[in-house]
């Protein structure tokens, strides 16, 4: 017989961990970063057609103090990828990255010189998203996905420890 059999019905088991992830999840605050073509779907995405309120993904902080979450919306310039790492550094822990469309994750149509071939090369992403541009729906799957990521991050002395391996697996491969 298991402890919950010995329970009285209505009482929920769970861990503080599991709580806290269940919270953190729910409460993205993307930083207020467009680069180019692909931010119009992403300013799309927090509007009332696709209301990512209802996830609680719809606070847009202008400052990386408050932000929790970088989308990467467009091309990234030689020159503003390390304007885009500093407001990466400002935001506190924890925080996430997606790189939204086929500019920001590989270069895409821009195979030169001026543009930095995927925002891997300086940020540890969590999480791509194909597309040029992904429509807003897109934008909210990923969202989803990340979620779960977070649901499952550690807390505690074990976050610094996982937040780093994190980052250094994101940044080799
Ligand atoms: Fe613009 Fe397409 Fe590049 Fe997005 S992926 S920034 S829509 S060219």
């Amino acid at each position: 017989m298991g402890i919950e059999d010995k329970l009285p019905s209505g009482i929920l088991l769970t861990t503080v961990e599991g709580v806290f992830g269940w919270l953190r999840k729910a409460s993205f605050w993307p930083a207020t970063m467009g680069l180019a073509c692909c931010a119009i779907e992403m300013m799309a995405f927090g509007t009332p057609r696709y209301d990512s309120g209802r996830w609680g993904q719809e606070v847009f902080r202008a400052s990386p103090r408050q932000a929790d979450l970088m989308i990467v919306s467009g091309r990234v310039s030689q020159k503003m990828a390390p304007v885009i790492r500093q407001v990466y550094d400002q935001m506190p822990n924890p925080k996430w990255v997606i790189s939204m469309g086929a500019c920001a994750s590989s270069g895409g149509m821009f195979n030169n010189y001026a543009i930095v071939q995927g925002c891997d090369h300086f940020l540890p992403v969590d999480m791509y998203i194909p597309g040029c541009p992904p429509r807003p729906d897109m934008l909210i799957e990923a969202m989803f996905k990340l979620r779960e990521k977070v649901q499952h991050r550690p807390i505690g002395p074990n976050e610094a420890a996982a937040v780093e391996n994190a980052e250094q697996a994101a940044l080799a491969a």
